[in-house]
């Protein structure tokens, strides 16, 4: 996820660009300026409190702002990120973009700020107000809107050249350069950005093949729980010794030891494109958990993907896969195999209902051979790592 925010005067070209913006990266776009004009028009409490503020070029409130912003961001609703227009425009609203970034579990890549002259904004505004129809686009609201942005807009700079995420460049360009300018600034945070894809489906829909070979294909690290407990079991490492204790005396591995593992993983990971997570989250609390441990690396889920498979074609294909050596030990009875798809539906199923709500998650149809199935869920991948460089 990439978030940006684009600064400039009134008239400096943020609108324009940000149109441009959207449509490349898929950004959810919050103009505070539109969202204002949207309750003034639907003639709202906010509307009628904001109305005589804009018509005289003044900034309106930060608790109105605030309330705009937490009435339209309810969650991120599967965009690349978020890119905010005419919004932090004091240096509260900069504290409150760092708080609604957290709630988000995510974070501000940059600023961007189109820099311009004030005769040349003045200019821009009185033309742009002979075609907008725009109240405040006319010259004494001008020059009130570039007091108020001198006033109170520019200090919001420094909170990001202090934090060293401020970006500039010159506006007094064409548009196309001010755009490639732009985005080569935004391509940058993207290759920084990991692709963290988590792949749901019962046991017997193909996770981990489907898994392991995507993340060959693009070069994301695997990362199965099952498979790393199993690991360190197999080498008899510290951990694997305290887990096998646990399996001897019938217990359950604690989400601790998950925790552990999964941090190894991601500090031994270097150069990789992002993970796949399979297996993991598999409760509501380790879907809590791996928020908790992508946030502290810096990075947050991308895509969620849910291989759907029909029980009968599951129960099938795990009875035969018992037949053969990679039988697992958990699936060599029909109880088992009953078992564990009844976990499956009890206490993950109720994690993807959750992720749904605040995630756009992508449904696959699993039936059919492994190419077919591939090539459907490779689609949504490329999809996503198309602008991730
Ligand atoms: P814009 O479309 O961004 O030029 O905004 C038009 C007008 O809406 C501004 O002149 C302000 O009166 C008001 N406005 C927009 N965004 C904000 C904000 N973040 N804080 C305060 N006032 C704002």
């Amino acid at each position: 996820m990439v978030n940006v925010a684009l600064f400039g005067p009134p008239g400096a070209g943020k609108g324009t660009q940000s149109a441009f913006l959207i449509e490349k990266y898929n950004f959810f776009y919050i103009s505070t300026g539109d969202l204002l004009r949207g309750e003034i028009k639907k003639e709202t409490k906010l509307g009628l409190e904001a109305k005589q503020i804009i018509a005289d070029g003044g900034l309106v409130s930060d608790e109105i702002i605030v309330q705009i912003i937490e009435n339209t961001i309810k969650e991120n609703p599967g965009a690349n990120g978020f890119l905010f227009d005419g919004f932090p425009r004091t240096y509260v609203q900069a504290y409150i973009l760092e708080g609604l970034m957290i709630k988000m579990h995510t974070a501000l890549n940059c600023l961007i700020s189109i820099e311009l002259d004030e005769s040349e904004s003045v200019k821009r505004l009185l033309n742009r107000g002979k075609i907008s129809g725009r109240l405040d686009d006319n010259e004494l609201v001008i020059k009130n809107r570039l007091k108020e942005y001198q006033e109170k807009t520019l200090p919001v700079l420094n909170f990001y050249k202090e934090k060293g995420n401020y970006k500039a460049l010159k506006g007094n360009q064409t548009v196309e350069k001010v755009n490639s300018e732009i985005e080569s600034i935004i391509n940058k945070e993207f290759s920084k950005e990991l692709v963290n894809i988590v792949l749901f489906g019962y046991p017997g829909s193909g996770r981990s093949s489907q898994g392991i070979a995507l993340a060959k294909k693009y070069g994301l690290e695997y990362v199965a729980t099952g498979k790393m407990l199993e690991e360190e079991v197999n080498n008899k490492t510290k951990i694997g010794l305290k887990i096998q204790n646990l399996y001897d005396n019938g217990e359950l591995v604690p989400d601790e030891i998950v925790i552990q593992l999964i941090e190894k993983k991601i500090e031994n990971s270097k150069d990789i494109k992002g993970f796949i997570f399979k297996g993991f989250p598999r409760t509501l609390v380790q879907s809590y958990i791996l928020d908790g441990i992508l946030q502290k690396h810096g990075t947050t889920i991308s895509k969620i993907i849910e291989i759907e498979v029909d029980t009968l074609t599951l129960i099938r294909r795990l009875n035969k896969r018992s037949l053969t050596p990679g039988c697992m030990p958990y699936d060599s009875s029909t109880e088992k195999i009953v078992k564990r798809l009844e976990e499956h539906k009890l206490k993950t199923i109720p994690v993807i209902q959750k992720y749904k709500e605040v995630h756009d998650v992508a449904v696959i149809n699993g039936e059919g051979d492994f190419e077919t199935v591939f090539s459907r869920i490779a689609f949504v991948v490329e999809d996503k790592l198309k602008n991730f460089a």
